[in-house]
């Protein structure tokens, strides 16, 4: 039930999202378990937190991303849990909610500094050890607002009415600094691409005429990212978008763009 708030916000036969149908069971205790942040860009830029706990990935949306810096609070937004295969996708959602590009931004494993994370989360204050490829040491999740209200659908009842702010601060130690970790390495750790890049592996296309953010900064970036997916896509391709004849013709019949399209193929069955 714990994922009945993602399932209903999404239509599965438009979004390549994975559908949280397949049963997980994760370690209990302060054994470590799997965490990811996804870079996220949609209406607005944000990084997805994830912690996996109990079967499912409880989620933050970390608007400016995290901080190696401990004097830095970063708010955190409670959104619903997540499916543990979501830790993996990366990828383009064409419409509906959360539209736009998600990129793997970092991965690895977390380990609650409780034997309890329930009732760490529950009185709002969760410390944790990071082990990713950005992120590591110690860190504190820190509620600001209540928390009863968002967790799981029935207690939720709607759709983010109930979203709680928390802050997620880096404690001093061996892996914080004055670094910004997002600017400093802003990149996939799974394709080792940008936005532009993940685009181009799909359809750089889709967002012609509607795009998941038209004005301000979001606008902007969409529209260079945009941009850029096309062009990278067409070098790929060594064919012109202009000219190019509709998706699935040119992944048949294009003998140089098989293996990019091979690649594409089986990116989109996996997400
Ligand atoms: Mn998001």
């Amino acid at each position: 039930m714990a994922l009945e708030d993602y399932k209903k916000k999404r239509d599965f036969t438009k979004s390549p999202e994975p559908s949280g149908d397949q049963a997980h069971r994760s370690p209990a205790g302060k054994q470590a378990r799997f965490f990811c942040v996804q870079k996220h860009l949609a209406s607005h830029l944000h990084y997805d937190f994830r912690l996996e706990h109990d079967g499912v990935l409880l989620s933050w949306a970390v608007p400016k991303g995290p901080s190696l810096d401990p004097t830095v609070k970063r708010l955190a937004m409670h959104v619903e849990d997540h499916p543990i295969d979501y830790g993996e996708f990366e990828g383009v959602i064409p419409s509906g909610y959360g539209a736009g590009i998600v990129m793997l931004w970092d991965k690895g494993t977390w380990t609650p500094e409780t034997d309890d994370v329930e009732a760490a989360l529950k009185k709002g204050d969760l410390k944790f050890t990071l082990d990713g490829y950005k992120l590591k040491g110690s860190w504190v999740l820190v509620r600001t607002r209540g928390w009863q209200s968002s967790r799981g659908g029935s207690r939720a009842g709607g759709d983010g009415e109930g979203k709680t702010s928390w802050l997620l601060i880096k404690h001093k130690d061996d892996w914080s600094g004055p670094v910004d970790i997002a600017e400093f390495a802003p990149l996939s750790v799974k394709s080792e691409g940008d936005f532009a890049d993940i685009l181009s592996q799909d359809n750089p296309d889709i967002w012609r005429s509607n795009r998941p953010a038209e004005g301000g900064d979001t606008g902007k970036l969409f529209q260079s990212i945009i941009t850029r997916a096309l062009a990278l896509k067409e070098a790929r391709e060594g064919t012109s978008h202009a000219a190019a004849p509709p998706k699935k013709a040119a992944a048949k019949k294009t003998a140089p763009a098989s293996k990019a399209a091979a690649t594409k193929r089986s990116r989109t069955k996996r997400a």
